[in-house]
């Protein structure tokens, strides 16, 4: 039987505020599923998945840590950035506590990761915010977010200030669901592009 194998591994690690769908994500990410009411004393620590990145021909394990819960004790510590290649730094569309909480955490990273760590600001539970999006999507069909659902009254920060943050920050930049699947394999996706593009460079 042939093994399965990978060109690459990378480790990701997600962070942010509870209850943004950090775990959700990774769950969506790997098992294609979305719980309605996770049991948040189990958190999901870690994920791991096999991504083809066809441009490249290259194929990615992704190794994905979880903060699991201790994000509200602000007790992350080194060993859990040590090594990480990609991070998603995650909030919540309709919590703008969660957003500008988003800044701390980059902070965090930056006082504990590598410095040449790429960095996704993911923007989740978009279905929220647009009922069109509240239906189980295909992972190959990367869908724009409509300007217009930028005006729902549910959502919380607009799609063009996330943007601002993110370029002034050198961050990427996608809006996601973990319940209908938007953009989630693409998230983790565009980070890993991003890693082998700065592999490529030397950096
Ligand atoms: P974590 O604490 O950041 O890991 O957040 P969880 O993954 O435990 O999610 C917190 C709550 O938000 C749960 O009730 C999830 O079902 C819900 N949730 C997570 N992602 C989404 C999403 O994309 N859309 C919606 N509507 N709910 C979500």
């Amino acid at each position: 039987m042939a093994g399965i194998s990978w060109h690459y591994v990378f480790k990701f690690i997600i962070t942010g505020d509870a209850a943004v769908g950090k775990s959700s994500l990774l769950i969506r990410l790997t098992d294609q599923r979305f719980l309605a009411n996770p049991d948040p004393t189990l958190g999901v620590e870690f994920g791991s998945k096999l991504i083809t990145i066809p441009e490249e021909n290259k194929v990615v394990k992704l190794q994905c840590w979880d903060t699991a819960g201790t994000e509200s004790f602000r007790s992350i510590t080194r060993s859990y950035y040590r090594g990480a290649a990609g991070c998603l730094l995650v909030y919540d569309v309709t919590s703008r506590k969660s957003f500008l909480n988003a800044r701390t955490w980059l902070a965090d990273v930056r006082q504990h990761a590598d410095p040449h760590l790429t960095c996704i600001l993911v923007g989740n539970k978009v279905d929220l915010c647009d009922p069109e999006q509240d239906a189980e999507q295909s992972s190959e069909h990367t869908r724009t977010v409509s300007a217009s659902s930028s005006k729902n009254p549910k959502r919380q920060v607009s799609l063009e200030e996330a943007e601002l943050f993110a370029k002034e920050e050198g961050l990427l930049f996608v809006e996601s669901s973990a319940k209908s699947g938007l953009n989630v394999d693409q998230a983790f996706e565009q980070a890993a592009r991003d890693i082998l593009e700065k592999i490529h460079r030397g950096a």
